[in-house]
């Protein structure tokens, strides 16, 4: 007998859908010059202009004249593909000036590009095991999926530490072996949450046991620190970051992740990591988009500040309005829904009945029963488009007898 291939698929989709959790992908076109606006095409081929309030383009740079003109003049002078892996003809002049580039705004010897941080992450996390035979990664219990991936692919040691818990990290390092190496992976800014690492402390620990620091700034790289470096710059401890890892996707708003750090490691991880050797290098249009994006936003800090206020007062109109907003020490504003149907049709009617799109946030990307709306107000994004947007809020919650501040249901 043969297997039914076909219904085992359907099955596994029927679970997801059954827990409230199916995705659907909304088809977006954003329109160049009027960001953060965009058109969404439905499924019957009718659009619908709306506002988008969950992008992780969170300064709008994907739009910048600045950088789409260095995109342009790197497509019209270099074609559009790398060619190859960067061993193999795929190491253009674009791609040398990144890497400086993003080692001189980390103050770090070296930075190393990979295809996107997902990437980054992965490819470095796991190859660390081999060039440091008997490594114990002590990993942060709310990291990103693909420093998981990475340290679950090296396949070596790891110890699950509280999120943001430095008592339990420290118990856990006092447990290890004294005589073998250890790294301490954690991020800046956890993304779903919007709460921010304590650096200073992790890095006096690091200190204390002799562990090296890992620190994913993919949520802070453009945003925080004087030139944008990320929180390490901000709370004036990079240069006691052993790694630093950031993507290019996110705030830079073009694609790509690296990691920046001392020469020799980076060096080392160019040689041995199978996710950097064996894969085309970023088309030569990326790399000057990136490098024109960082250049402009080393100079650009009051864009950040912008982004701080239209952050912060997004979050202070939440809370006059008795919404639960989470309590976010970031840009980012999540707001708690707590069950994942609700959420789905808050997002829903939000974006058909009032061209508001924000993605709404389920299992597995947060534990049950915290579902939440993630917005990410941009400098880009308006106090009429806020009024709009608390409205629209006040009147769902009302409709689907949410919870609001306090936790009485309307
Ligand atoms: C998005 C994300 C990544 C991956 O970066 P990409 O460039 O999008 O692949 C890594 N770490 C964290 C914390 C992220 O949120």
């Amino acid at each position: 007998m043969s297997m039914d291939y076909k219904g085992a698929f359907q099955q596994a989709v029927e679970q997801v859908r059954s827990e409230g959790r199916y995705r659907v992908f909304a088809d977006l076109k954003r329109q160049r010059g009027r960001f953060p606006q965009a058109t969404l095409t439905r499924d019957d081929g009718s659009t619908k202009d709306i506002v988008v309030w969950c992008s992780n383009d969170y300064l709008g740079q994907g739009q910048n004249p600045v950088v789409l003109e260095a995109m342009h003049e790197a497509i019209d002078a270099n074609g559009s593909g790398s060619g190859g892996t960067r061993n193999i003809s795929g190491t253009t002049h674009h791609h040398v000036q990144l890497e400086l580039e993003l080692a001189d705004l980390h103050r770090k010897d070296a930075a190393l590009l990979f295809t996107s941080g997902y990437v980054a992450n992965e490819a470095t996390l796991s190859i660390l095991y081999k060039i440091l035979p008997g490594l114990i990664i002590f990993s942060d219990s709310l990291n990103h999926a693909s420093m998981i991936a990475g340290i679950r692919n090296g396949g070596g040691a790891r110890q699950i530490f509280r999120h943001n818990d430095l008592e339990h990290l420290e118990q856990l390092l006092i447990a290890a072996p004294a005589d073998v190496p250890k790294l301490i992976a954690f991020e800046s800014v956890y993304s779903m949450d919007g709460d921010i690492a304590d650096l200073a402390g992790t890095i006096a620990l690091a200190r204390k046991y002799g562990a090296l620091t890992y620190l994913d700034e993919v949520h802070a790289v453009g945003l925080y620190g004087q030139r944008g470096a990320g929180v390490a710059e901000r709370d004036g401890v990079m240069q006691d970051i052993d790694i630093i890892e950031g993507t290019l996707g996110k705030a830079f708003g073009v694609m790509g992740g690296y990691i920046a750090g001392d020469a020799d490691l980076v060096d080392a991880i160019r040689l041995y990591a199978s996710g950097f050797i064996f894969t085309t290098s970023l088309p030569p249009a990326l790399t000057a988009g990136a490098v024109a994006s960082v250049r402009w936003l080393k100079e650009h800090n009051e864009v950040r500040e912008r982004h701080q206020e239209r952050a912060e007062t997004l979050k202070r109109m939440f809370a006059e309005a008795g919404l639960p907003v989470m309590p976010s020490v970031s840009h980012i504003v999540p707001v708690l829904v707590a069950d994942p149907v609700h959420c789905k049709m808050v997002s829903d009617m939000l974006l058909e009945d009032h061209g508001i799109y924000v993605q709404p946030i389920n299992y597995p990307t947060v534990p049950r029963g915290t579902e939440r709306l993630r917005f990410t107000p941009t400098p880009f994004h308006t106090d009429e488009m806020m009024r709009d947007l608390v409205s629209a809020l006040e009147r769902l919650w009302a409709h689907c007898n949410i919870a609001r501040l306090g936790g009485v249901a309307a």
